[in-house]
């Protein structure tokens, strides 16, 4: 094999520090390195709950590829993956296609609504910048509406949220801080804004410790947020929601003018359709995050799936695990090409923060639990610690959080 092309499909979390990691463990005459993505700038996911809500412009979020990949030595590709031609090492994009020796998928993930009747239709999903940007907006027009519109009704500023989730509850906490601002802005009486939270489970944060649930649950409660417990979204209407308690045969309605589902993900579904194999959707990846089927082709973040060892559930997909993913995959590339033995994933978990708008939040980080500030502050050490992994200081400088305290 000439120099090996290297393709990289996603410019998430996974894909973003592959590419900039490859770019310095490998020189520029030992491969050649595309990227592909849909748009021309990477979004921090885990932000975008903060963009949807309306407590930081969406901006904040997302910065432009070109900025943080060295441009010349990667190659960037503007495009929409349709699907993997594995078998002939292609790519086929929207716009034409791209060979490969080696492929890096890193599509993320995508809603999953379960076949809900009407939530494809009728809510809202905290997925992109243009999903969260339309959840904001649509907020804030519910708003400006109400005083405007003759026809506005009380539930129009009710706000139903699906799941209570890590990505339920931070969305609640945003809206908590955001609402009161929207009500002075457009003359609202608070009173009349219902949140909502609809969680199957019979308590919120299924798998989270007990006592930072329960403390995550009580500070939104505090805030004016109603949590309905062992009780499923069943179906999304024009006019709001049906939800079922469980045990019950009866749906109740609540009628709302705002619905946002965050009631689970599933993988991004291109591996899938495009024949691999898959566990759920996921690539289950080989120790040293390669498809089993084809050793040219890697899978990384979302779109795998990896199993502590003699577990039977997997590592939950976060953007903790896509990087280290991402600095694994690209020190094996060095091996691959020096033909030397790779070495295996392993996953070190450094814990878990929940934030609860600004000044709030819920965490366990090397097993020591926090609340509170300090909770919040950690919260954004760890964001502050992605952007200087991926761009050094000048980009925590730019995008950083710790400069807003
Ligand atoms: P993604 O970050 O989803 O990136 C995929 C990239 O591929 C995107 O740039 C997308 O535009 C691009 N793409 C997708 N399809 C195509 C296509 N067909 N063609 C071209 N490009 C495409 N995890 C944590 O560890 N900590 C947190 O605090 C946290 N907070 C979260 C908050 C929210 C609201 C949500 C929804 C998730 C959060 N997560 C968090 C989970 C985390 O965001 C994901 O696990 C992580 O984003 C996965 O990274 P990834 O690189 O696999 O994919
Ligand atoms: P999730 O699957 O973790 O939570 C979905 C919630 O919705 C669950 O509590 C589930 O019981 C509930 N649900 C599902 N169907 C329902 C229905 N019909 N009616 C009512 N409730 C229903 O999804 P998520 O919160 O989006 O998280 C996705 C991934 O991202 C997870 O791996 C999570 O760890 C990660 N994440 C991490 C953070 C963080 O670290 N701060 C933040 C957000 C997300």
């Amino acid at each position: 094999m000439n120099k090996p092309k290297i393709v990289i499909l996603g410019a998430g979390y996974g894909g973003m520090m592959a590419t900039v990691r490859l770019t310095k463990e490998l020189s520029a005459d030992e491969a050649d390195i595309t990227l592909v993505n849909k748009h021309n700038y990477h979004y921090q996911t885990t932000w975008l709950h903060e963009a949807a809500a309306g407590t930081i412009h969406h901006d904040r979020t997302r910065m432009l590829i070109k900025n943080v990949i060295n441009t010349n030595r990667v190659h960037f590709v503007q495009d929409t993956v349709r699907s993997i031609d594995h078998k002939n090492n292609k790519v086929i994009l929207k716009n034409g296609e791209i060979d490969y020796d080696y492929l890096v998928i890193a599509l993320g993930f995508e809603s999953n609504t379960f076949g809900i009747k009407g939530l494809d239709e009728h809510a809202f999903a905290i997925r992109s910048v243009n999903t969260a940007r339309k959840i904001r907006e649509h907020i804030e027009y519910r708003f400006a509406s109400y005083n405007s519109d003759p026809d506005a009704k009380d539930s129009d500023l009710t706000i139903v949220v699906g799941g209570a989730g890590l990505s339920g509850v931070e969305f609640l906490g945003e809206l908590v801080d955001r609402i009161p601002e929207l009500c002075r802005e457009y003359d609202v009486d608070p009173k009349k804004v219902r949140i909502v939270d609809v969680e199957g489970m019979p308590f919120v944060l299924p798998p989270f410790d007990r006592t930072l649930a329960e403390y995550a649950q009580k500070y939104l409660e505090s805030k004016g947020v109603e949590f309905k417990l062992n009780t499923f979204i069943k179906e999304a209407t024009p006019e709001g929601v049906k939800v079922q308690l469980k045990g019950s045969e009866e749906l109740e309605e609540i009628k709302a003018g705002t619905v946002v589902w965050t009631g689970g993900v599933k993988a991004s579904h291109i591996p899938e359709d495009s024949g691999f194999e898959t566990n759920r959707g996921k690539i289950q990846v080989t120790p040293d995050l390669r498809s089993p089927e084809d050793d040219h082709v890697f899978a990384i973040g979302d779109v795998a799936v990896v199993f502590p060892p003699d577990a039977e559930r997997p590592y939950p997909p976060t953007a903790q695990i896509a990087i280290q993913e991402a600095e694994n995959l690209a020190k094996n590339f060095k091996h691959i090409l020096h033909g030397e033995p790779t070495e295996p994933f392993v996953y070190k978990p450094k814990g878990t923060v929940a934030s609860l708008g600004e000044k709030e939040a819920i965490g366990v980080v090397f097993d020591h639990k926090l609340t509170g500030k300090p909770a919040a502050a950690m919260k954004k050490v760890i964001d502050d610690r992605y952007l200087l992994m991926l761009g050094g200081v000048g980009l925590v400088l730019k995008k950083g959080k710790l400069k807003f305290l």
